[in-house]
């Protein structure tokens, strides 16, 4: 019978386990420590445990993370990494320096069933969930790929796939990823990216009400919004954006919002959005299109981006434009997929 995997294990389920098979409860913290704090998955090496313990524990489980197969980096030092999975799958996932801190980006599916039809994962279809292990195993790996690194790091959930949409393995992903004997990681620098599934993104704000939400709002109206992104159809925006305005939460929603020339980036469109998110504590996030092949948008000129700007700013609207990182690799937003 196969083994389980280390990473699919919380730390309560861990030390019931261990306990079980005649550890003290300390020896699960330890476990954390060694393969999260200290990114070690190898219990050989593992010098505060008794030979016999580390022996024990190396039969009982399955240890290292996903292997990478791959990896494209840009100048900037964003690097985009294609991790096989057990069953012969792939999924990517992204490292990208920002000012002072890094940022992982995480998939959360192996594609995507919805569909938006700006994205490339979208087009790509959807294979499976990914579990917390799979989950979790991307944040050990890009903390190798990065390297001594004592700064802070943030983790986006704005890979492969819509989050809330798996949101029994996310959440426990979370519960691991946040532990203090583990990576210890606050979730303040967390940011949960969805397109809006509300009954989940309830359960989501009552787990982790520290987590940052960002919804892909991406149009000024329903009914473009409804275009552009089918799940929309059935996931109302006016429900959405009720639910923002009654749920306060300590931290501002950020709004994304896919800049497509021609489609949604007139000053009139600005205006309409304005007015939508009238009454919820926001920021609205401005991506120009990251252009994939195979789909039909453009990204507007810089002048339209700048146009459409002024007039949420001009509304009192907090606004930041990101110009993403990594598009030369097809690893800024909307642009992960695996086709093989
Ligand atoms: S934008 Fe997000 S939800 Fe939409 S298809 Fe792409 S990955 Fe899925």
């Amino acid at each position: 019978m196969a083994k389980p995997w280390i990473l699919e294990r919380t730390l309560e389920e861990l030390k019931n386990e261990l306990r079980a098979a005649g550890f003290r409860d300390f020896v699960a913290c330890q476990v954390f420590r060694w393969a999260y704090h200290k990114n070690n998955q190898d219990p050989s090496s593992w010098s505060n445990i008794s030979s016999v313990g580390r022996e024990k524990l190396a039969g009982m489980y399955e240890w290292p993370p996903r292997p990478v197969l791959g990896m494209q980096g840009d100048a900037q030092g964003t690097r985009k990494l294609l991790v096989g999975l057990a069953d012969g799958l792939k999924i990517e996932t992204v490292l990208i320096p920002e000012k002072g801190h890094h940022t992982f980006c995480l998939s959360t599916q192996v594609g995507c069933p919805l569909a938006c039809r700006f994205c490339a994962t979208g087009a790509m279809g959807f294979r499976r969930h990914l579990s917390a292990g799979e989950i979790v195993s991307q944040v050990l790996t890009l903390k190798k790929e990065l390297g001594p690194f004592a700064g802070q790091v943030n983790l986006v959930f704005m890979g492969m796939g819509e989050p809330l949409l798996n949101y029994g393995n996310l959440a426990r992903a979370l519960e691991i990823l946040c532990a203090t004997d583990g990576l210890n990681i606050s979730p303040r620098h967390i940011t949960v990216s969805t397109v809006g599934i509300l009954q989940s993104l309830a359960r989501l704000e009552r787990d982790f009400p520290r987590i940052r939400i960002a919804l892909s709002l991406n149009a000024p109206d329903a009914a473009l919004r409804a275009e552009l992104m089918p799940v929309s159809r059935h996931e109302g925006l006016d429900l959405l954006l009720a639910h923002f305005r009654a749920h306060k939460r300590r931290q501002r929603v950020t709004f994304e919002y896919v800049l497509l020339a021609g489609v949604n980036d007139a000053p009139a469109q600005a205006r309409r959005l304005a007015r939508l998110l009238h009454g919820i504590p926001a920021k609205v996030n401005l991506i120009p299109y990251n252009a994939s092949p195979g789909l039909p948008f453009q990204r507007p000129d810089r002048a339209a981006v700048e146009a459409f700007r002024a007039v949420l700013l001009e509304k009192g609207l907090t606004v930041v434009t990101r110009w993403s990182k990594g598009q030369e690799i097809a690893s800024a937003c909307g642009q992960l997929a695996v086709f093989s």
